[in-house]
């Protein structure tokens, strides 16, 4: 894969609870549900809007740049 020089949403999966905010949010469809939580399934397609950031309840996303 390409690397990507963007940031990227990063979720705690102990914190998410699986509300879907992030999936239903994020303008880029970056997120899917899986197995009751947030995955962050197409991290290259991140424009950095940070919407998914301030719309979790749980504040379980943080934007961070890929390794
Ligand atoms: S920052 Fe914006 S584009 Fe990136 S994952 Fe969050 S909601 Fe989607
Ligand atoms: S908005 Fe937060 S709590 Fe809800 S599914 Fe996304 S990461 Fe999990």
């Amino acid at each position: 894969m390409a690397k990507i020089d963007h940031k990227v949403p990063k979720v705690d999966k102990k914190k998410c609870i699986g509300c879907g905010a992030c999936v239903s949010v994020c303008p880029q469809n970056v997120f899917e549900l899986k197995d009751g939580k947030s995955h962050v399934a197409r991290p290259e397609n991140c424009v950095e809007c940070n919407a998914c950031v301030e719309n979790c309840p749980v504040t379980a996303i943080k934007l961070v740049k890929p390794k």
